[in-house]
């Protein structure tokens, strides 16, 4: 395997962080990389930073989301997108380092919540696209619900 640094998904998942509202998730505290050599099925990935490794080494959290290429390249855009949101649904309230499952008893990480997501994060684009920007402050679409 091998990793690189990725500018782009990072503008990309600040884009959505801001859109959907989360703000329990730090993004300078989550780290984007490609990677390459993958034998995963996956699109994307999601790593935490235990706790004990935050105390050992004396830093906060953090995350990194690592998208697996060329897999994620050959995807849409908005398929690409869906993906990203699964991946932030990871993050618990807490942002504590830990990963949340896919699955407990009060919330699920399936198709059918990444796309409500999705929607919540299209409207969010469509209603900021809308705005006209002369002579106005912009402000970063609220989500609704
Ligand atoms: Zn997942």
């Amino acid at each position: 395997m091998r990793w690189s640094l990725c500018r782009q998904t990072h503008a990309r998942l600040r884009k959505i962080v801001g859109a959907l509202g989360f703000t329990h998730v730090d993004p300078s505290r989550i780290f984007c990389v490609r990677g390459y050599g993958s034998t995963s099925e996956a699109w994307a990935r999601i790593w935490g930073l235990p706790t004990l490794w935050q105390q050992v080494l004396g830093i906060r959290p953090a995350y990194v989301v690592e998208i697996i290429e060329p897999e994620f390249s050959h995807l849409p855009r908005a398929e690409q997108d869906r993906v990203l949101i699964h991946e932030l649904l990871h993050i618990p309230r807490t942002f504590s380092g830990a990963i949340r499952p896919h699955r407990t008893p009060a919330f699920r990480i399936n198709r059918k919540t990444v796309e409500r997501f999705y929607q919540r994060y299209l409207a969010g684009s469509r209603r900021a696209r809308a705005r006209p920007a002369a002579g106005l402050r912009l402000r970063r679409p609220r989500s609704t619900g």
